[in-house]
């Protein structure tokens, strides 16, 4: 790895220059966008070795190329890993990203036309749940469920009514911003009373499933669950989907040959590396302590009058009501804090009257800066930090002193492989 970056210094010098500065960056701030994180340094070798050389179209022991002895072990790896680590009966490890992953789905299981139940987009869901600027909002038909935001609870009398009304051919849940756990069994009572296939996107929180830490929508007979690979999992980009083994042979040619070509055999061989460390107890304490900062972090936020979506959060994230607490639009907040070297990421809430680049608040989660080791003590501070910027947007004296107590306290935490 070094040697290979001592090349890249010498003959691209742009290239390496960048590369340095995105480094510096990552180690010297706080990093609270929930569906980022830091990878394994084994998963960044894996990455950046020969398997990316590879064309692998197909399956292991189907493959249209010769040369596979390797590819095949260790997609076959995978495969049996994510099975163990998520308890289910298939897995597909070669979804090139998220949203392959879920188009792989919806064009494997439905036809163009067909009817999927999907959360509101401003509600938590997410643009490939149908979002009518993507393909998948014109090929198929989504009908929307809401929250309450008060507390982000689900009306299923009202779910099980639209249900009958519309007659989904699947059930989606999952999202990119909600800041609370499914109710799987609601949503599994009805969809089999409708006849509705059942999926969940547990992209965001695919790791913490994984860790033990959130309940596995597997374990409540649900047909199909995806996840990213590079979210609260900590590895490298990438998706997967999992099912029963009635639907296997569905997806896999979905995926290959139905929307891609070769997979990327770098990422699958660093999915192998990533559900291995997901199996330690190491990787379980993890997940444990995402969760633990997120609640320290919303509490400490709710007692400096700031005011969450929902009231709070069950999971790894939490939506910031910016407008409401501090009089700053998303995009104001974010770029405050981007000036005191806390990362996040403009959001829009329910019903949001403000447009998507300057909506009403911001979201943030935990599991980078628990990955680099922060607990509950630190999210203490860091609420201090938050709310204090956010109070005094324009006094850049405050600002440029958080930045250096932001950046002296970076240097207590390495970042994993840096
Ligand atoms: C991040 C995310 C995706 C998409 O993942 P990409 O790798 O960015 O394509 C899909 N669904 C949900 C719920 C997500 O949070």
């Amino acid at each position: 790895m070094t040697d290979n970056l001592s090349y890249l210094e010498e003959n691209d010098p742009a290239v390496f220059t960048a590369l340095k500065g995105e480094e510096q960056r990552q180690k010297s701030g706080i990093e609270l966008i929930p569906s980022e994180n830091y990878t394994f340094p084994e998963v960044l070798a894996t990455l950046g070795s020969v398997f990316t050389n590879k064309y692998s179209e197909g399956y292991p022991g189907r493959r249209y190329y010769g040369g596979q002895e390797f590819t095949d072990q260790i997609e076959t790896l995978a495969r049996e890993r994510a099975k163990v680590v998520f308890n289910c009966e298939h897995a597909n490890v070669q979804p090139l990203s998220g949203s392959a992953m879920n188009q792989a789905v919806y064009l494997g299981l439905l036809e163009p036309g067909d009817t999927v139940m999907a959360m509101d987009l401003s509600h938590g869901g997410h643009l490939t749940h149908g979002a009518p600027v993507s393909h998948m909002g014109k090929l198929f038909n989504f009908v929307r469920y809401v929250t309450d935001p008060s507390d982000g609870s689900i009306d299923f009398n009202q779910v099980r009514k639209d249900a009958l009304a519309s007659k989904p051919k699947m059930i989606l849940c999952g999202y990119t911003s909600y800041p609370r756990d499914v109710d799987y069994a609601a949503f599994k009572a009805i969809a089999d009373e409708v006849g509705a296939l059942t999926m969940t996107d547990a992209s965001h929180f695919g790791g913490l499933v994984a860790g033990g830490s959130m309940r596995n929508p597997i374990d409540f007979g649900f047909d199909v669950v995806t996840t990213t690979t590079h979210k609260s999992l900590r590895g490298p980009r990438g998706g997967l989907i999992l099912c029963t083994k009635k639907l296997a042979s569905k997806i896999d040619k979905s995926v290959f040959p139905g929307l891609q070509g070769g997979p990327h055999m770098n990422a699958v061989a660093a999915i192998a590396v990533t559900l291995l460390k997901a199996q330690t107890d190491e990787f379980k304490q993890y997940a444990h302590q995402v969760l633990s900062n997120a609640k320290t972090l919303a509490t400490a936020l709710i007692e400096n009058q700031t005011a969450l979506v929902t009231g709070g959060t069950d999971n790894h994230m939490m939506v910031l009501n910016t407008v409401e607490s501090f009089g700053l639009d998303g995009r104001m907040a974010e770029e405050v804090l981007d000036k005191v070297n806390i990362t996040t990421n403009k959001q829009i809430i329910p019903d949001d009257p403000n447009p998507p680049l300057r909506p009403s608040g911001i979201r943030i989660g935990t599991p980078a800066a628990t990955t680099r080791g922060m607990v509950d003590a630190d999210m203490q501070q860091l609420a201090q930090w938050i709310v204090t910027c956010l109070q005094n947007p324009e006094d850049e004296a405050l600002l440029g002193q958080t930045r250096d107590e932001v950046t002296a306290f970076c240097e207590r935490f390495p970042v994993p492989g840096l």
